[in-house]
């Protein structure tokens, strides 16, 4: 565990976070052997944080990544150099079903703000 400021800054190796213009990282000191280990794994992240002893470490994963693929390589992969529990996360496009007036009817009824809200919510 480190204070916010320790950090230490890492070149991005060539085949992570490819799309990223400053090829450099700022990470966490006590995380830097996993964050390395990682990379040299061709594990693609995004971002990272050692939580700083309120939170677990945790890492932030591209997307492309099947849960499967997480749990038998990525937590395996960081279990090999760190023993502290991590949070592996990643950002994933997700359907949201599309409320139908039907089921809404309660809310309709029981507020007008909802419906303005509602209404206005349709046009983003
Ligand atoms: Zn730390």
């Amino acid at each position: 565990m480190c204070k916010q400021w320790e950090q230490t800054v890492l070149g991005l190796p060539d085949d992570i976070d490819i799309c990223k213009k400053v090829r450099s990282a700022c990470v966490d000191n006590c995380i830097v052997p996993v964050i390395r280990h990682l990379w040299d794994c061709h594990i693609n992240t995004r971002g990272c944080c050692c939580g700083h002893g309120k939170e677990n470490p945790s890492v932030v994963i591209a997307d492309g990544y099947s849960d499967d693929e997480i749990q038998t390589e990525i937590y395996p992969a960081i279990a090999e150099v760190d023993d502290r529990d991590w949070d592996v996360l990643q950002w994933r496009i997700t359907k949201v079903p599309k409320i139908t007036s039907q089921s809404q009817s309660g809310c309709v009824q029981s507020s007008q703000l909802f419906v303005n809200i509602a209404k206005s919510s349709k046009l983003i």
